[in-house]
């Protein structure tokens, strides 16, 4: 029963449990659990014809047959207990009723503000002093009106249900009727034993309000357990009736000495100290409800912050279960305490399982021990927080990147340290920045290991042999062998196609541990480890020559390559990576200038060597300004009729100190260098210039022409051409006396510039020829499409007809080829006069070499001008059956 504020006469808990229809509806008691509760259906309309089935059906529909008897009969006493009272105070004097129609009025106020006791279920009934005080100045009748008033005001105040309003009453008066009888007899039979009056009307007063309470509460109880269907015990009278009989009893002790007071003073002190004590109690029902109301204002804060707080939790438990961030609690011990849905998700485990897992399960191996060298920092109080990128592992092992960071806290109501962890998935930017990682030390062409990356890891192997002399490892630098040929002629596509086959070949041939680089164009380069044998290298070398020689098909051009190989060892005592670079590279260079498809091991005698050609390149470029270089001249004959055609320019250089230097020697250099432009001008410039000046000098020589060589890298020169016109111009030669000869390999090195260059000379009206004609990798067929005038058969052609019939074929071949092109063919290096037999009589109309003249001084050269010499008489002598056929 939730409330249970207690009347003198009818406590409210009665009223309430009568009066409610809905029982459901009120707050949980002992009494409310009867399933009778329920309301039954409402009586039929036939059984309404008698008044009290009708008010059965409005008023105690739910009450049993035997709640209703009961009830009934409590009414009847107590209505004729109370009319038997009227009756009898209608014996009063008029003064008397009049007095007591107030006390009744005033009663009744009393009644309708009862005081709560604060925090309690419990009341204190002002009325129930007045209704004690009634029974004693008035007798029994004026206690039963008085207890019936208050228990009707009481029942109309905490009721609304008819019968709860007719029973409650009638209850009181019951009680009210009880306690009269008790008082009227106790009394007198107290004094009867010679008890004094005071103390014999105090006891016989307490006597009633002991009976009274009993009287009031155990009827009313009663109905209230019947229409429950319950037995009321004397345990549940008990707990339910102890406040009732303890406000009884003091009720009726303070009403005793306020009529003893009244017996002795006078009825009006009895007036006034009911004034005073009802002042003073309606003081304390302000004080009381002022402490209820600041109590309840209290307690309305305290549910507000009890509601923020909860929302608050919930707020933080929302933000952590469903935060986009991985987030694990994790005790000092490193066992999960709670993970949220995205650390569930991140590394694919339920969350629930989770919890009580060893975080350290959730990393991967390799970076357990580094976190936890972190959080040991945290634990020790060395720092608050860290932040560290590892590795984690979801249930298929896969390797997660996170962004882990880690903040200490304490638990709350312990003095216990946890952790907490945020997860962020970096993988994805950790796989970007793998892939720009590979992109920086990675050739995109080949995928091998980039210069960069190279040295990178040369560095290391190069500090590591210092330190460790047992560790040792040599450095292989390889250059393809005529790889611009292939780029040029067959286009850039093809040349990367070459380098992509040659990058699977290398790494095909080397063991996981060496590492293969591309340093750029064909250059590529080995770090061979734990390699210190001439030997090995040198079988390796062989091997990988043999692997780069199975031909390549590329757009249908099916080719084989080489690589020049140049080797260093780390014992050599290297202390930077480029020094070693720097030798690889001179071996390599050393292997390209000694042929094809070479190994040269490095050794310290070619720094000398090179010390020397960087002197010697010094000078070269001083002679060319210096006036050091001159021009030998040798002689071009027609060999039929036998007639000077005209001169090779051949460029000599006699150094101050070294003597004369080959040109093989100095030109190599010279375009080596760059300084190849400079000696090409001046040549032109001055064999143009001799040749007018003999043409000048010598007349009818007008037909006579001038060779001059020169390289690929002149013609793809910007001005190259203007150049030579300009020089023709100014010493008022025909452009058509100047014969420009070029390699056919370093027209290829050079071939879309140098190309453009050609017609444009061509357009000039200067001719051109094809040097060493039949040495290049060109086919004769692509040549003969290029705008040359001459084709000059390579020397070793010439002076191997002596020995090979197959040399002879081919001057045969280059000749008729001439012939069908409409080309000039000069036969250079005519040693012997059956070579010049030989050539005359295979058609040859032009003879170049020792035997017809050898490159001679400009002044020697103009003799042959002024006299014409004859044709070796030796060639007329010699038998052209000594030649192979
Ligand atoms: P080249 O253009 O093939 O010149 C012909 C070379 O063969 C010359 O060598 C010449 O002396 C030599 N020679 C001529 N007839 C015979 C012979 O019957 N037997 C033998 N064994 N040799 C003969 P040289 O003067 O030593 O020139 C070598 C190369 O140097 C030239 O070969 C040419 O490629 C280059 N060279 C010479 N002068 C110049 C120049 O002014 N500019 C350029 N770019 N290169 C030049
Ligand atoms: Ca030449
Ligand atoms: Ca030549």
């Amino acid at each position: 029963m939730g409330t249970a504020p207690l009347r003198c006469a009818v406590p409210d808990f009665l009223h309430d449990d009568i009066a409610d229809a809905q029982p459901v509806a009120k707050p949980q008691t002992t009494l409310d659990m009867n399933p009778e509760q329920s309301p039954p259906s409402p009586p039929t309309p036939a059984r309404w014809s008698n008044p009290w089935r009708r008010f059965v059906a409005a008023c105690l529909h739910d009450y049993n047959p035997l709640a209703r008897r009961f009830w009934l009969a409590l009414v009847l006493v107590g209505y004729s207990a109370l009319a038997l009272a009227l009756w009898q105070l209608g014996a009063l004097p008029a003064a008397d009723r009049w007095q007591l129609l107030g006390w009744l009025l005033l009663l009744a106020l009393a009644a309708a503000f009862p005081i709560q006791v604060p925090r309690s279920k419990h009341s204190i009934a002002t009325g129930d002093v007045l209704v004690f005080l009634l029974l004693a100045i008035y007798g029994p009748a004026a206690g039963v009106v008085a207890a019936t008033v208050e228990g009707l005001v009481a029942s109309w105040r905490t009721s609304r249900r008819a019968s709860s309003r007719i029973v409650s009453p009638a209850g009181a008066a019951f009680g009210g009727l009880l306690a009269g009888g008790v008082l009227s007899l106790l009394e007198p039979a107290l004094r009867a034993a010679s008890l004094p009056a005071a103390p014999a009307h105090l006891a016989s007063l307490a006597a009633a309000a002991g009976v009274c309470a009993v009287g009031v509460t155990a009827p009313l109880m009663t109905v209230v357990y019947l229409k429950n269907g319950l037995k009321l015990g004397w345990r549940e009278w008990l707990a339910h009736s102890n406040w009732v009989s303890a406000m009884y009893l003091f009720a009726s002790m303070l009403a005793g000495l306020l009529s003893l007071n009244a017996q002795h003073y006078g009825r009006m002190v009895a007036a006034v100290s009911v004034a005073v004590i009802g002042v003073s109690l309606a003081l304390l029902r302000m004080h009381f409800r002022q402490q209820d109301q600041a109590h309840a204002a209290q307690e309305q804060r305290v549910r507000a912050a009890e509601v923020e707080s909860a929302q608050n939790q919930q707020r933080f438990h929302a933000a952590f279960t469903r935060a986009s961030i991985g987030m694990v609690i994790v005790s000092a011990e490193g066992l999960v305490l709670q993970g949220n849905e995205a650390i569930g998700r991140l590394v694919g485990l339920d969350v629930q399982r989770l919890a009580g897992l060893p975080v350290a399960r959730l990393l991967h191996p390799g970076d357990a021990e580094l976190l936890q060298l972190q959080v040991d920092r945290v634990l020790g109080g060395e720092i608050e927080t860290f932040s560290i990128e590892l590795r984690c592992r979801d249930a298929e092992h896969r390797e997660i990147w996170v962004s882990l960071h880690c903040a200490k806290f304490e638990q709350p109501g312990s003095q216990l340290t946890g952790l907490i962890f945020q997860l962020h998935d970096i993988s994805s930017r950790r796989r970007a920045e793998g892939e720009l990682q590979h992109i920086a030390f990675h050739d995109s062409l080949t995928d091998l290991a980039n210069r960069n990356c190279f040295s990178q890891r040369l560095q290391v192997a190069v500090e590591r042999s210092r330190s460790d002399p047992t560790s040792a490892f040599a450095l292989m630098l390889l250059d393809l062998d005529r790889f611009k040929i292939v780029n040029d002629s067959l286009g850039h596509p093809a040349g990367d196609q070459l380098l992509k086959e040659v990058a699977r070949r290398l790494r095909g041939c080397m063991r996981p541990r060496d590492l293969v680089a591309r340093l750029g164009g064909d250059e590529f380069a080995v770090l061979l480890e734990d390699t210190r044998s001439p030997d090995d290298v040198g079988r390796l070398a062989a091997r990988l020559q043999q692997v780069l020689e199975n031909p390549v098909t590329i757009n249908g051009c099916e080719m084989c390559t080489s690589a020049s190989i140049g080797v260093t060892f780390s014992d050599m005592g290297y202390r930077e990576p480029q020094e070693m670079l720097r030798d690889a590279d001179l071996a390599m260079y050393r292997a390209k200038s000694d042929g094809k498809g070479r190994l040269v091991l490095f050794d310290s005698s070619m720094h000398d060597q090179i010390g020397q050609k960087l002197q010697l390149e010094a000078d070269l470029r001083r002679a060319i300004g210096d006036g050091q270089l001159s021009l030998a001249y040798q002689p071009l004959y027609h060999l039929d009729p036998y007639r000077l055609d005209g001169f090779e320019a051949l460029a000599r250089w006699v150094h101050p100190v070294r003597g004369a230097i080959s040109p093989a020697v100095f030109v190599a250099l010279a375009e080596e260098t760059g300084c190849i432009e400079a000696l090409t001008t001046w040549a032109i410039d001055e064999a143009v210039r001799q040749l007018a000046q003999w043409r000048h000098e010598v007349p009818g020589n007008d037909a006579l022409v001038v060779h001059v060589n020169v390289s690929g890298k002149d013609l793809a020169r910007p001005h190259f051409v203007q150049r030579v016109s300009e020089v023709l111009r100014r010493h008022a030669l025909p452009p058509a006396a100047l014969v420009l000869e070029i390699t056919e390999s370093t027209l290829m090195e050079q071939r879309e510039l140098a190309l453009k260059a050609l017609d444009e000379l061509v357009a000039m009206g200067i001719k051109l020829g094809i040097d060493d004609f039949g040495t290049g990798y060109s086919s004769l067929a692509y040549l003969s499409t290029l705008p040359f005038d001459c084709l000059k058969i390579d020397r070793s052609f010439v002076s191997g007809m002596d020995k090979s019939a197959q040399n002879v074929e081919i001057v045969r071949t280059v000749l008729s080829l001439g012939l069908s092109l409409g080309k000039q063919v000069v036969a250079e290096g005519i040693e012997t006069p059956a070579q010049l037999q030989r050539l005359r009589q295979m058609g040859a109309t032009i003879g170049q070499g020792y035997l017809l003249g050898r490159p001679m001084p400009p002044l020697q050269a103009g003799a042959l001008l002024v006299a014409p010499q004859p044709m070796p008489v030796g060639a007329l002598l010699a038998a052209p059956q000594a030649m192979p056929a």
